[in-house]
Order: structure tokens, then C-alpha cells, then sequence
């Protein structure tokens, strides 16, 4: 390994401000999903440590939460501009242990980083309001105060964006975390928490704990001191969460699976059309939860379009993604493969035709190719199941209707794209694409100053914006009486 784009990980826990193993010596392995070689062992931490975590965490947030929001923003513009400063080295390690391309990990590094800067300065605007008075005696304040200790429960396939757009917000807010990488990218996370050691946010404040994601995330929702829980990653187990927090009544931000179609309209420029079903869909080999699953062609150019479509899917080089001209990585595990696979399998035994898919030198077991299928039918499990891979189906449709209800017949409801020019149209169907997003002619739309977030199956809340340091805050209402002379 070249050792300027190294970055040296502590193979350990983040607790209360120290390096720790799990009480029982147990660790587990992180593997590089391209060459399935152990780029290293980590804890595996169980229940008593995350107590551990969350009473750290618990006596960090009597100090925190009292600190002037300008030195709590100084420290998390230096976590973020640290991020900047090791870029390199973080891109590395993430394509090792999560295998996108090297330049998409260059990409989420900026995305994530960018998260802790914006919060920074969000967190000197977290105002409340004075409100005119209906009494002459008194007058009426509202304050937005930190709910407290939170829960960061974070998936593998953007292992550290998914970290700071949470632990931007909840740091900046006033609150203190515990967080919980997913199993497959737990580097990642210890990555940034040697990064937040180094910006000298104070002990117990960030808090980071692989292992068990059951235990872990048992211990964390049971905790009358976890106020929060945001979560990032399957309906599943979002739908275990919300069940969980019953007993204490917990606020839960979720941001759960998503089955996003893509439309493109009879008046579409084809070309930006292609272009956009490229980022939508090969995005990190088909792994994000806004990945277009379902395509619907205007019948007029479902020909013209399939035929660009595929011409852009068969130049897509497949590869490890530490290749420079690598565009698609490894999938994450076999299982990622073998849903991608079965996918494929059950559109063709219903009638689809592979447009673009050819088989690949083996590469090894996480490589998948990109394929593409043409006429495909709502029957097929593609259609109504995540593919989280590099697979897309095409669809024809003839009315604007029909496509707007095909669309949004699904339990999910996160992102929704589509491609047309008629200003009435795009308004009409703007509005009504039942999801939290819906991005017109362009295939992306993530950024840190826009609300990220689901309806339906997808989860509730929202990250990023303007709106989302408030879901760390809870609102306080302060009637000041006695004061008429
Ligand atoms: P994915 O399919 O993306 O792996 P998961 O919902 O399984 O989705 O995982 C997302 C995150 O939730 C990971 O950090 C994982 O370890 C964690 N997780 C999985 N099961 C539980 C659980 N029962 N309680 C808390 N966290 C969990």
C-alpha cells in the first residue's frame, strides 16, 4: 500500500475519549469486498460496552450543551476540515472496505465532510422565537434545546456521509452520540472517530461502537439517557426500531429502503435522459437507497432510448475500484450478488429481454456486470423488491396518469426522478410523485443544504438542510409572568 494515501485506523473502540477492546477479547474481521483479503479486526462490543458508551456520552453532554454554539461550531468546522486535509487517505481506505471507485470515495468524502461544515454554521442559526405577547404580565419564549444523548445507527454503502450528516447535526445541536457503523465498513467509523479525537471535540461527546448490531442497538434503544435514535438502512429493521422505542418514548429519524422510478417523458432530451439513468442507477454499483429501480419509457422513444441506454451500460468497465478506470466496484457480499442475480433470473423466466449485460473475466465472487432489461413487466420481483445492484429494467408507458399511479404503487417512497420539458407537467407530476424527493432532468440531487428524507415505507425525519439540526432539538416553551409594573 502506498503509504501517502495511507490512513492508520486504531483497531479499537471510541469510548469516553479512549482506544478499548471488548471485554471479552472478541473481535471480528473487515474485509476488502474486492479481493476478499481482512484489511483488519475490530471489537466486537456487546450491551455492557454501549452502556459504557452512552454514560460517557451521558456526563459529555452536561458540558457540551453549555458551551457557546461558536465554540461548539469551531470544533466541528476543524472535524470537517480535517476530513479535507486526510481526503486521500479516507477515499483509500473507504474503496478498500466498501469498494466504490476511488473517485466516487474522493466524492463522499467531500459529501460527508461538507456535512460537518454546514452544521457548524447551522448550529449559530439553531434560533428560537419571542413571541407577541396575549398577556400584559408576561411574555413568551420558545427555546430549541438538545433532546440529549443520541443513537447513530449508519449503513455500509456511505460509511462516513451517513456518519456526519448525523453527528454534524446532533453535535452541533448540543447533543452528544453513540455511534454504530454497520458491520461491513466498521474502519470507516473509527476513522472519523480519530478524526474527531484530533479536532479535540471533548471526551465521551462522540462515541463510536462496532460489534453486535443487535446487542448494540438493544442497549441503545432500552436506554431511558438515548433520547434519539437516527437510523439509516433497511425498512426491516427501521420497523424493529420503531417497536423498540416504545417503551421509552423515543424520537426516531429514519431513513429507511426506497424503490425509485424513472421516468422519462415523450418531450425528454434522450441524452441528458441517459445521462441521468447512468448516475441514478451505477451510482456505487447500484448501492444506494436513491438508486433508480424501475425505469418507465414514454413509448414514442423507449427505442431510441433503450438503444443509448445499453450503449452506456456495455461501456461501463467493472473492476476493483482502487483502478483508476474502474465505474463499477464489487457488490458488497455474495448476497448483494445473489439478489442482483435473482433479479435477473426471474425477469427473464417472465419475459425480458437482456438489452446490455455481458458476462465479465472473473473477477471474483462481489462482481456483478451491468445489465439492462428491456420489456419488462410488473410482475417481475424487480419491480417491486430493492434491487440494491447494477440492474435496471425498462418499462413503456403512454399516459401521464398511468405512469404517475404506476409509480407511486409501492409501500417505498423515497426519491422519484423524471425527465420532460412541459412546464405543466413537471409541475403536475412534482406534485403527484407520492416521495420525499423527486429530482427533475437530473439524475442527481444529494447535497447538504437540501432535506434528505422518505414518506410511506421509507421512514420519517429529515437530514441535511436547514431542517435537519432540528430533529437533534427539542422545543421549549418558556412563559415569563410577573413582570407587568
Ligand atoms: P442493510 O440491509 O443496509 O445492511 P440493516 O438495516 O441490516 O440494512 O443495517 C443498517 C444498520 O443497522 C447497520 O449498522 C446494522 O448493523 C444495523 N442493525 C441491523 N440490525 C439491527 C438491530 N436489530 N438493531 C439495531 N441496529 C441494527
Amino acid at each position: 500500500m502506498d503509504k501517502s494515501v495511507e490512513f492508520t485506523v486504531p483497531e479499537r473502540c471510541y469510548i469516553d475519549g479512549a482506544w478499548v477492546d471488548s471485554t471479552s477479547g472478541d473481535r471480528f474481521e473487515s474485509i476488502d469486498p474486492a479481493t476478499e483479503e481482512t484489511l483488519a479486526s475490530v471489537p466486537k462490543l456487546g450491551a455492557a460496552e454501549t452502556h459504557r458508551a452512552i454514560e460517557a456520552a451521558e456526563k459529555a453532554f452536561v458540558d457540551w450543551r453549555a458551551r457557546p454554539a461558536t465554540e461548539r461550531a469551531r470544533l466541528l468546522r476543524r472535524f470537517g476540515e480535517l476530513m479535507g486535509e486526510h481526503k486521500e487517505g479516507l477515499a483509500h481506505l473507504l474503496t478498500r472496505e466498501q469498494g466504490k471507485p476511488l473517485s466516487e470515495a474522493r466524492g463522499e468524502v467531500d459529501y460527508a465532510q461538507s456535512f460537518l461544515l454546514w452544521f457548524a454554521e447551522e448550529g449559530l442559526r439553531l434560533y428560537g422565537d419571542v413571541i407577541p405577547s396575549h398577556r400584559k404580565d408576561a411574555r413568551l419564549l420558545v427555546l430549541k434545546q438538545p433532546v440529549g444523548v443520541c443513537g447513530l445507527i449508519t449503513p455500509w454503502n456511505f460509511p462516513y456521509a451517513m456518519i456526519t450528516r448525523k453527528l454534524g447535526a446532533a453535535l452541533a445541536a448540543g447533543c452528544t452520540a453513540v455511534v454504530k457503523p454497520a458491520e461491513q465498513t466498521p474502519l470507516c467509523g473509527l476513522a472519523l472517530a480519530r478524526l474527531a479525537e484530533e479536532a479535540g471535540l471533548p471526551r465521551g461527546t462522540v462515541n463510536v461502537v462496532t460489534g453486535e448490531a443487535k446487542a448494540i442497538g438493544k442497549a441503545l434503544m432500552e436506554s431511558e439517557s438515548v433520547r434519539k435514535v437516527s437510523f439509516t438502512g433497511s425498512t426491516e429493521t427501521g420497523k424493529l426500531l420503531i417497536a423498540q422505542s416504545a417503551a421509552t418514548v423515543k424520537k426516531l429519524s429514519l431513513e429507511l429502503g426506497g424503490h425509485a422510478p424513472f421516468i422519462v417523458c415523450a418531450d425528454a432530451d434522450i441524452d441528458a435522459a441517459v445521462e441521468g439513468a447512468m448516475a441514478s442507477k451505477f451510482r456505487n454499483s447500484g448501492q444506494t437507497c436513491v438508486c433508480a429501480n424501475r425505469f418507465y419509457i414514454h413509448e414514442s422513444l423507449y427505442d431510441v432510448f433503450a438503444e443509448k441506454f445499453a450503449a452506456a451500460v456495455a461501456s461501463l468497465k467493472v473492476g476493483n475500484g482502487l483502478d483508476a478506470e474502474t465505474h463499477i466496484g464489487p457488490l458488497i457480499d455474495t448476497a448483494a450478488v445473489e439478489k442482483s442475480q435473482r433479479h435477473v433470473e426471474d425477469a427473464r423466466n417472465k419475459g425480458a429481454t437482456i438489452l446490455s449485460g455481458k458476462e465479465h473475466a472473473s473477477l471474483g465472487r462481489h462482481f456483478f456486470p451491468p445489465t439492462l432489461l428491456g420489456d419488462a413487466t410488473d410482475s417481475m420481483q424487480i419491480m417491486y423488491e430493492e434491487t440494491f445492484g447494477p440492474v435496471a429494467p425498462l418499462l413503456r408507458f403512454r399516459e401521464e396518469e398511468e405512469v404517475a399511479k404506476l409509480a407511486n404503487d409501492t409501500p417505498y417512497g423515497l426519491a422519484a426522478y423524471f425527465y420532460g420539458r412541459d412546464i405543466g407537467r413537471v409541475l403536475r407530476l412534482a406534485e403527484a410523485l407520492d416521495y420525499g424527493i423527486v429530482s427533475v432532468n437530473s439524475g442527481v440531487f444529494s447535497s447538504e443544504r437540501a432535506p434528505f428524507g422518505g414518506v410511506k415505507h421509507s421512514g420519517y425525519g429529515r437530514e441535511g438542510a436547514r431542517v435537519g439540526i432540528e430533529e437533534y432539538a427539542n422545543i421549549k416553551y418558556v412563559l415569563l409572568g410577573g413582570i407587568a409594573t
